[in-house]
């Protein structure tokens, strides 16, 4: 691919995406490209302009299904050192958006850093997490808070579809949940505001975090976390197990018997049998609540 020369990146033709999926779902990508810094990234989404190629970004795949006949035009995975960097500014991070949450976590744990520890378990990257505004909901003395990584969220770089890169700050950001109000683009890097707590506090909430979720979620099992949006006031999986649909199975898509707003694969599942079991929950818990779920995974088709 002539048009390809000269840019600093690992390149690869048809690569299957459930290679990148925590789902291990997924047909292939036309092209999936890895590119060695900014400067590459930005002289391959040049070319794509210029081609009219369509270019998405994948940050560790934790939150996506993949169709089954894959995707056109290119995935952009930051998954090189240079984009995975940490530094320390006034206040808090500045953090590189391919790199993953339990590096952040290990790096802030010694160092007494506090806000990232509430994402332990979430297998996603910086990018991943601030796009989709990953967090948890944690009980305390009957008490819920929730722990959302917008709320850390200082100013971000994003690089739109052109190549242009820009700096927005915090007034400029608006997160909601599960989402966030970004411009399109591929986010480079993020500032995190962080405060100060004893690595002993930081550990012992990990530890608490860990074990909640190995007592509830099938984290063994290839997933993409929660399907389905919790409704107001209502969480979805609790909605779902109401209809009897707990070890419900599509091929080898199955809703965990353990949580059942996780879609598990049991081994050859296809997305078409994971659509087809969100579709049975949604009539499901339509007809019993009359309520409409709404899908948190986003779907590549
Ligand atoms: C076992 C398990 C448990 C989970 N638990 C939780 C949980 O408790 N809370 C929670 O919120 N989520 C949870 N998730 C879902 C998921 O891990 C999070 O949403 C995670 O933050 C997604 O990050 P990612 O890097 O994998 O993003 P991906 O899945 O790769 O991408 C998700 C979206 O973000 C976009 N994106 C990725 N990187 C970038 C970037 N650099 N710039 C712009 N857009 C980008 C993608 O295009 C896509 O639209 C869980 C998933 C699993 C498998």
């Amino acid at each position: 691919m002539n048009w390809l020369n000269g840019i600093q990146a690992d390149i690869r033709r048809k690569e299957p995406l459930a290679l990148h999926t925590s789902f291990h779902i997924g047909g292939p990508a036309e092209l999936f490209v890895q590119p060695r810094d900014v400067r590459a990234l930005q002289r391959f989404l040049a070319r794509c302009v210029r081609r009219r190629i369509p270019v998405r970004v994948i940050g560790a795949g934790s939150n996506i299904l993949v169709g089954d006949r894959g995707v056109k035009g290119a995935v952009i995975c930051l998954s090189a050192p240079a984009f995975g960097r940490i530094r320390r500014n006034r206040g808090g991070l500045s953090v590189g958006a391919g790199l993953r949450l339990n590096r952040l976590i290990g790096y802030c744990m010694p160092r007494g850093l506090s806000g990232a520890e509430y994402l332990a378990g979430i297998p996603g990257t910086i990018g991943g997490a601030v796009k989709t505004n990953a967090g948890v909901a944690v009980k305390h003395d009957r008490r819920v808070s929730n722990h959302w990584i917008g709320d850390l969220v200082e100013s971000l770089t994003i690089m739109d579809y052109n190549g242009a890169i820009k700096r927005l700050r915090r007034p400029d950001l608006r997160f909601g949940y599960r989402c966030s109000c970004l411009p399109a683009g591929i986010i480079l890097a993020v500032s995190l505001r962080l405060s100060a707590r004893t690595p002993g506090a930081i550990r012992r909430t990990v530890a608490e975090l860990m074990s909640r979720r190995s007592r509830t979620q099938a984290a063994h099992q290839p997933s993409a976390g929660c399907v389905f949006k919790n409704p107001p006031q209502q969480g979805a999986g609790a909605l779902i197990d109401r209809c009897g649909l707990k070890g419900a199975r599509c091929g080898d898509a199955c809703v965990s018997p353990l949580h059942a707003n996780f879609i598990v694969n049991l081994g050859q599942a296809r997305a078409v049998d994971v659509l087809a079991l969100m579709r049975r929950a949604r009539a499901a818990v339509k007809k019993k609540f009359h309520l409409a779920l709404e899908p948190e995974i986003h779907i590549w088709e």
